[in-house]
């Protein structure tokens, strides 16, 4: 069995947003010391790093010196280029390797693996032209959603289908490039597991999280899912697959619609910790950041217990509108944690920040985050969300 990579040791971390800051900060908890890499400078990673390098994701060479400096390679975000995770692993283990990012980052690869696996996913075509488009179309009928084939998150790079009328527009905003055309799904609610896998194939996960999301972004998650006991081991036995199948050395998240029946189908994979997962930070024992640093340094997993129920809300850039945000209202609930990325600029949409409600009700949690967050932006805006 390989060594483990101790405290005192460099982790080396593509990307520099928000889930690199997150583990970052798990990781100087632990003793470790962090190098992060990315295009940008003062980022949310690099602040809370000890050092930070800014440089283009195509500089190899540059990838390969920062490999060089560190124990270990991972990454906080799946569309870091396959010659860049190549590169890196010529200097240091990559982990998750690259081959999972290859098949995560791309939404064909990833719906043909899942097929392949036997899992559910939502039905789909693949679409290269407008004509193709038509056909599918043909097929599954409307309403349905275009989604481009690589690079999107967020719901960003996808365009719903009404009827004939908004084909051309569809294509246009997402074609030329390969593309997936997914029926709409009817859904109950959405739901999303996170789970870790460790070098020794051992396999932890945190329970099915509840979400909601708002104009196709995620909005409010809530912990512990209000799903049957069936459902809810079925996701969980869907994950466990997941991992083992690609072989994950670290943290894996999958997304799931859960229609009317009860029944899954997996919507999407994102090989590392999720945003649905930030509750864990002051919900469980074990954060999923301090999991991808136990899974990826070769440590034993730890608890994933959840300490007591909890609802995480997003706070995005259009927050800020009206000026800076009341801060001290956002505070006022002793059981609401505030968390802020350190981003320079608040843009639309752009994730800013969450709070975490913490309690023993669950409904109770989202109502302490809605009016946390109400009193944040200066206005009664409890009922905000579906959940
Ligand atoms: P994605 O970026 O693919 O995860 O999509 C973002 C969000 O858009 C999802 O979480 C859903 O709320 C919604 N969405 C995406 N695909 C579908 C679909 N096929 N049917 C219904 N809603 C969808």
């Amino acid at each position: 069995m390989e060594k483990p990579i101790l405290p005192g040791a460099t982790i080396g971390v593509l990307g520099s947003g928000q889930l690199g800051r997150m583990f970052a900060i798990a990781a100087r908890r632990m003793g470790y010391r962090v190098h992060t890499f990315s295009p940008d400078s003062d980022t949310p990673t690099g602040q809370v790093s000890d050092l930070e390098v800014a440089a283009s994701y195509d500089d190899l060479d540059a990838v390969r010196e920062f490999a060089r400096g560190v124990s270990v390679v991972t990454f906080e975000f799946e569309n870091v280029p396959a010659p860049t995770a190549a590169a890196a692993s010529e200097e240091a283990p990559v982990r998750p390797a690259g081959s999972a990012l290859h098949t995560t980052q791309h939404r064909l690869r990833e719906k043909a693996f899942l097929t392949a696996a036997g899992l559910p996913v939502t039905p789909y075509a693949a679409v290269n032209s407008l004509d193709e488009l038509l056909a599918a179309l043909e097929v599954q009928g409307y309403p349905a959603i275009l989604k481009s084939a690589d690079f999107g998150y967020d719901g960003k790079g996808q365009f719903r289908i009404n009827s004939p009328e908004c084909t051309d527009a569809a294509w246009a905003a997402v074609g030329p490039s390969p593309a997936v055309l997914e029926s709409f799904v009817d859904f109950d609610r959405e739901v999303s597991v996170v789970a870790a896998r460790g070098v020794d194939g051992s396999f932890v996960h945190y329970g099915v999280i509840e979400n909601d999301h708002k104009n196709r972004v995620l909005d409010v998650s809530l912990a512990p899912a209000r799903i049957s006991a069936k459902t809810a081991k079925d996701a969980v036995e869907i994950a466990r697959t997941v991992l083992a199948r690609l072989e994950i050395v670290g943290v894996l998240c999958v997304e799931f619609f859960v229609a009317r029946d009860g029944s899954l189908l997996i919507n999407e994979l994102a090989p590392r910790p999720h945003n649905s997962g930030h509750l864990t930070f002051d919900a469980c024992v074990t954060s999923q950041f301090e999991q991808q640093l136990r899974a990826v340094c070769g440590l034993p997993l730890g608890s994933t217990e959840l300490l007591c129920p909890a609802a995480m809300a997003n706070l995005l850039g259009d927050l800020w509108d009206g000026g800076e945000p009341d801060w001290a209202a956002a505070c006022a609930s002793p059981s609401v944690k505030l968390h802020l990325y350190g981003k320079l600029a608040a843009r639309p949409g752009r994730k800013m920040g969450h709070l975490t409600a913490l309690g023993k009700n669950a409904e109770e949690n989202v109502r302490q985050a809605r009016i946390a967050l109400a009193g944040y932006v200066g206005s009664a805006n409890e009922n905000r969300t579906r959940i």
